[in-house]
């Protein structure tokens, strides 16, 4: 997001001065063009009051009074969404009045679902309104590129406008033009209900005004009687825009403007049988004749329409041309579909089941796909019986570790089967590796090879640490013969290493996500507002975690870490052999989880310290000094799971 703003700075500072010094090698046509706009409209537009300077941009659309420009702050780089009304525009007493309020109104109101207004000023020529840029436009937009949009989407966008709405009435204010060209849409694909033109102040019934100055775009039966305008004629537009958004054409369209406002007194019009039950009886209600009997806006969401419907909590913007795919794209579909299969042990009814979803509509495949599926692999999957590693994917079947005689403790007896690094294509037959991953790794090596080769061949154990906060990976899924290997962490942090040697995490406030190409090139952003060409990574990162939440245990005793000060681990590589599996990350940490037994190796560093900790078969875990083992030795299973451990870390790149 920065970047595009500082982008965007550096264009118009660039652009600007080339404007200021040469303004006249504009090309003649379009000159001719700007006849009807302000003529010679300024580029470096200032703020006398302030001594802000702003540079004009491209034009964003044209309304009554005002074009509407985008409009960049020099100082912060900051873009608005600039109304420019000419003085030459509203020159009579009515027409600066009606400006005049609409500034009034829309000033004094803050809500997130309202267009912010920031800032308004005026020199010799124009009137300046800077509001909240909306770079997606407006619903109108998005429904022409559309055509219609999908029952989620509508109560995806019907939620937002309901909740500015709401605000809006209890400002005691109505919009009294709700239409899909008044309902702007933000950058992060946020609803904006916007245009305070024909907005006015709630009076009570029999104060009312009745009529309007300007058209609203759906009239109610009761505005057309002249009975006034009250909330329930902006519940009214709803009807007409929930109509609108779901069909493609307004509920009330006649060849002629007579017969129009006939169907709209006698609140006649068609309900196809293409929309679901919920559409069609929310409608009803919201189009009813007589405004009482419409809903309010706290019953409006309390409609089953969105309580037995599908609600996502955003949209992608690919949904202003395309229609959405929702959580459920494809690949998490099949991760899911290959997730029944490992799980039901091959059992083809079952398999065939969910096959079946893919000849479901979207939304009944949602419904299916997270209650019914997700449901049935959680039971049928006891959390009793499933130990973190995974039941799921075909490579990821742990392979029973040879016995304690024959367990491996040379170079040779390994078999790598599978890995994944940061940075690179994850291969089995090569390994790309970072420089600094091999440098994180060998010094891991280093001291875990200091230890064994000098440690007493004593099976003494030494004495535990009390109290130990340490990061550890507490679950894994390995999923690399199609997404990558994912896990999650004692502090909850989710991480997914993808086959492309891109790192993703979800933090444990489940909000915000980091992004690694590679060993501390780090990329933030929140889990709402993913930029696109994440989306899909985002997906199968959700459904990782999602699936481990559900389905798979911690893997020992050490329990939970929440301390903030810690730092943010991500895998660095990740490798398998027949016997155990392998996770180095980027502070270092390192740990070996071996199949038959769950036992575990965790090697950190702690305050410059490195501490070893062991989980035995019975999960239970102790932590030592490496220094102390050292001195003192151990019993010969961890020395044995030590040696392998240390080898699997020389084999990485074999
Ligand atoms: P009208 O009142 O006739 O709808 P406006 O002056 O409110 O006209 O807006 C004119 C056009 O400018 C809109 O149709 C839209 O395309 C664009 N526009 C207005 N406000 C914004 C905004 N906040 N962000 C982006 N575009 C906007």
């Amino acid at each position: 997001m920065e970047i595009s703003k500082n982008s965007v700075l550096q264009q118009t500072n660039s652009s600007s001065m080339s404007e200021a010094t040469q303004r006249s090698c504009e090309p003649r046509r379009k000159k001719a063009e700007d006849r009807s706009a302000p003529s010679e409209m300024a580029r470096i537009i200032t703020d006398a009051a302030t001594g802000k300077c702003y540079c004009r941009g491209k034009v964003l659309g044209k309304g009554g009074f005002a074009k509407c420009y985008e409009m960049t702050d020099l100082s912060t780089g900051k873009v608005y969404a600039a109304k420019i009304i000419p003085h030459a525009r509203v020159s009579k007493p009515h027409q600066r009045e009606k400006i005049d309020r609409e500034i009034e109104l829309h000033r004094a109101l803050h809500h997130k679902h309202i267009v912010h207004f920031y800032h308004y000023f005026e020199d010799k020529e124009n009137i300046y309104i800077l509001l909240e840029h909306c770079s997606r436009k407006s619903l109108a937009h998005i429904l022409k590129a559309r055509k219609v949009l999908t029952e989620p989407e509508v109560r995806y966008y019907l939620r937002q406008i309901v909740s500015g709405l709401k605000y809006l009435h209890e400002q005691e204010i109505l919009h009294r033009d709700l239409k899909l060209g008044n309902f702007f849409v933000s950058e992060s694909m946020e609803l904006k209900v916007g245009d305070f033109g024909l907005a006015a102040k709630l009076e009570p019934a029999g104060n009312r005004r009745k009529t309007i100055c300007g058209t609203p775009n759906y009239l109610s039966p009761e505005v057309l009687n002249k009975q006034g305008h009250g909330c329930e004629s902006d519940v009214w537009a709803l009807g007409c825009v929930m109509y609108t958004m779901l069909l493609g054409r307004p509920p009330f369209e006649t060849t002629n403007l007579k017969e129009t406002y006939r169907c709209i007194r006698e609140a006649r019009y068609s309900l196809p049988s293409s929309l679901s039950l919920q559409a069609k009886q929310l409608i009803a209600s919201l189009l009813a004749k007589i405004p009482e009997d419409r809903p309010n806006l706290d019953h409006i969401l309390r409609h089953d329409f969105f309580t037995q419907g599908f609600s996502p909590e955003r949209l992608p913007p690919s949904c202003c041309h395309s229609a959405p795919d929702f959580h459920v794209s494809s690949p998490a579909k099949s991760f899911f579909k290959k997730a029944a299969a490992a799980l039901f042990g091959g059992r083809r009814d079952k398999v065939k089941y969910y096959e079946t979803l893919n000849k479901l509509t979207k939304e009944e495949e949602i419904y299916k796909l997270q209650h019914d599926l997700e449901k049935t692999v959680i039971s049928q999957q006891s959390k009793k019986t499933s130990e973190n590693g995974s039941p799921l994917p075909p490579s990821g079947c742990p392979v029973a570790l040879a016995t304690e005689s024959q367990s491996a403790t040379t170079q040779d007896t390994i078999r790598l089967i599978v890995r994944g690094s940061l940075g690179s294509c994850s291969s089995s037959s090569e390994c790309l590796e970072d420089s600094t991953t091999g440098s994180v790794a060998e010094t891991v090596a280093s001291m875990l090879r200091g230890c064994l080769e000098n440690m007493p061949k004593a099976n003494d154990t030494p004495q535990a640490l009390n109290g130990c906060n340490l990061q550890w990976v507490t679950k894994w899924v390995d999923y690399s013969n199609k997404y990558g290997f994912g896990y999650q962490l004692s502090d909850h942090t989710v991480g997914v290493l993808f086959n492309n040697g891109t790192h993703m995490s979800l933090l444990p406030d489940r909000k915000t996500i980091h992004y690694y190409a590679e060993l501390g090139q780090r990329s933030v952003f929140p889990t709402c507002e993913v930029p696109e060409h994440f989306v899909g990574q985002v997906t199968v990162l959700k459904y990782f975690s999602h699936y481990m939440e559900e389905n798979l245990m911690d893997g020992g005793d050490l329990g939970t870490v929440t301390d903030a000060h810690l730092p943010r681990l991500y895998l660095l590589q990740w490798l398998k052999s027949d016997r155990a599996l392998m996770m180095l990350f980027n502070d270092g940490t390192f740990q070996v989880n071996f199949y038959h037994d769950h036992t575990k190796i965790i090697l950190c560093c702690q305050r410059d310290e490195y501490v070893l900790t062991y989980i035995n078969e019975e999960r239970v875990s102790k932590t030592f000094q490496l220094s102390s083992l050292l001195t003192s030795g151990c019993p010969t299973d961890l020395r044995q799971r030590m040696v392998y451990s240390l080898n699997m870390l020389l084999q990485r790149c074999s």
